[in-house]
């Protein structure tokens, strides 16, 4: 198996794979039950040789095949993301992040912003507590969980110089969606357009 990139004929809202016909959308999805964010982007799918990657990545702390793809996807990069953006990385639980003593997401957001030539900030988006991992949880646990998860720091935000157009919310992997909508109802609450952008969409 090769590598996959996330089809560009999907429904610009939620991201989902839609016939050339129907997208960009909104798909019947999005039109009964909006999304908490205007625009879903992934570049490429989660599996096979992106798949490794991602793990080469997070588990073995070697990131050149991430920054191989990024490159690759330079040209998608571009077309998303605008000089006035500002990228928020969805944190991790504190007590994972400390553990893994990285933060993936604010990593790749700072790659993508410098491809993009955007801005990025990690410290608007903040997660609270200690809750347990979403991959062992089952759909409606995930969104339970998920509750009161995250706030914004109004301080960082205040401390800006200059208020972006628009928030892309940035993860690595995206698989149901209830981390990045969760966090998209809290980042909504800056009063700007906002969209979700994982660098890998199972
Ligand atoms: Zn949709």
């Amino acid at each position: 198996m090769g590598i996959r990139i996330w089809p560009r004929s999907h429904c610009r809202r939620c991201g989902v794979v839609l016939g050339e016909a129907l997208a960009p959308g909104p798909c019947g999805s999005c039109l009964r039950r909006p999304p908490p964010f205007q625009w879903n982007e992934a570049l490429f799918r989660y599996d096979g040789p992106v798949r490794e990657a991602i793990l080469q990545w997070k588990l073995g702390g070697h990131p050149a095949a991430i920054h191989w793809l990024l490159d690759a996807a330079g040209g998608h990069i571009r077309e998303v993301l605008g000089p006035k953006d500002l990228l928020l990385p969805i944190p991790m639980p504190l007590a994972r992040m400390r553990r893994m003593g990285q933060h993936h997401a604010a990593d790749l957001a700072r790659w993508l912003a410098r491809r993009g030539g955007c801005g990025w900030d990690w410290r608007i988006l903040r997660r609270l507590g200690s809750q347990p991992r979403q991959s062992e949880l089952s759909g409606r646990e995930r969104r339970r969980n998920l509750r009161g998860a995250f706030d914004l720091d109004w301080r960082a935000w205040d401390a800006l110089h200059q208020k972006p157009a628009r928030i892309w919310l940035v993860d690595d992997i995206q698989t149901t969606g209830a981390t990045m909508r969760e966090a998209a109802r809290i980042a909504a609450g800056l009063g700007l357009p906002l969209g979700v952008l994982s660098l890998a969409r199972a």
